[in-house]
């Protein structure tokens, strides 16, 4: 496995794998990776012939109070991590290489970037969106594999990819929980013991919502009603959002409708929290 910071030799590896007929797979990561992170590069391993993990804290993404000087790095164990998985290349630029000074270029989704996530974190979509362009342009994947754990993330890098037409097939991957359904998350180190307690409850909710989904006759309106008391009632967590949303469209839903999903942002303490389930309404 190799390790390369530079963009241009990262290209011409890469180029040189694609030479040999093989696909090439693109798993794009910030790194402090864990085991969700592992199961996208498993993936990629079994589909793609050549794969390319990227661990890159990616600036642009972070709001002016968030916690992008803090985020976890581990670039040692992650190295360990992606060979162990079989990734065959970690592209590990530094900012400077992918952020020049006089750079003037952003790529934004409208719609679904603005809902959610994207009102809670003003801007954040547009750093993701553009930092994978540009991965997706230095790398030229045929198979990019993203964490379902990031609903949103994924259905905007969609419709970026459909909308720009980039020759890339986006692959969602299901989500990988702790033993007590937490999902995995590099945030997830900075839990206290009684903040990863308390974090266990978001997956508790989403059960609740499925079970309602799936066995009430109460609306997605009422559920995500119930979803938002429960979490409530858990001391130490400070509800950002607990919906029912169309799982293309993000729209909120009124009726029992497939197909849909349930999305959650909490903080837990200082620590902000996403997750969310694919519901069957019957
Ligand atoms: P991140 O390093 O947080 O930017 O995540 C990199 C990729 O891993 C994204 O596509 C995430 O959705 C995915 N991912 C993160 N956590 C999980 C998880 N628990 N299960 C599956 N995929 C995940």
């Amino acid at each position: 496995m190799i390790v390369e910071s530079s963009l241009t030799e990262t290209r011409r590896i890469v180029r040189a794998a694609r030479g040999r007929g093989v696909l090439i797979g693109c798993i794009p990561t910030m790194g402090a990776l864990h085991q969700g992170h592992v199961s996208l590069i498993e993936v990629a391993q079994w589909e793609c012939g050549f794969n390319v993990a990227t661990i890159f804290v990616n600036p642009t993404q972070f709001g002016p109070h968030e916690d992008f000087t803090r985020y976890p790095r581990t670039l040692d164990a992650d190295v360990e991590m992606c060979r162990a998985a079989g990734a065959d290349l970690i592209f590990t630029p530094p900012v400077s290489a992918m952020y020049a000074e006089s750079a003037q270029t952003i790529v934004r989704v409208g719609g679904l970037a603005e809902v959610l996530e994207g009102s809670h974190r003003p801007g954040h979509f547009d750093g993701v969106s553009t930092v994978v362009a540009k991965f997706f342009h230095i790398i030229e994947p045929d198979r990019a594999y993203f964490g379902q754990k990031d609903f949103q993330q994924q259905l905007i890098i969609r419709q970026m990819v459909a909308d720009l037409d980039l020759p890339v097939e986006i692959m969602t991957c299901p989500i990988i929980r702790e033993a007590d359904g937490l999902a995995m998350s590099s945030r997830n180190r900075y839990l206290s013991v009684a903040e990863r307690q308390q974090a266990s409850q978001l997956f508790q909710t989403l059960l609740l919502a499925e079970k309602l989904a799936a066995e009430s006759t109460l609306t997605p309106p009422e559920i995500s009603r119930q979803m938002a008391d429960h979490l409530s009632s858990v001391a130490g967590i400070e509800v950002q959002y607990a919906v029912i949303a169309d799982a293309v469209t993000l729209k909120l839903l009124q009726h029992r409708s497939n197909p849909a999903v349930a999305l959650l942002a909490v903080k837990v303490g200082s620590t902000r929290l996403i997750d969310n389930q694919i519901l069957r309404f019957r």
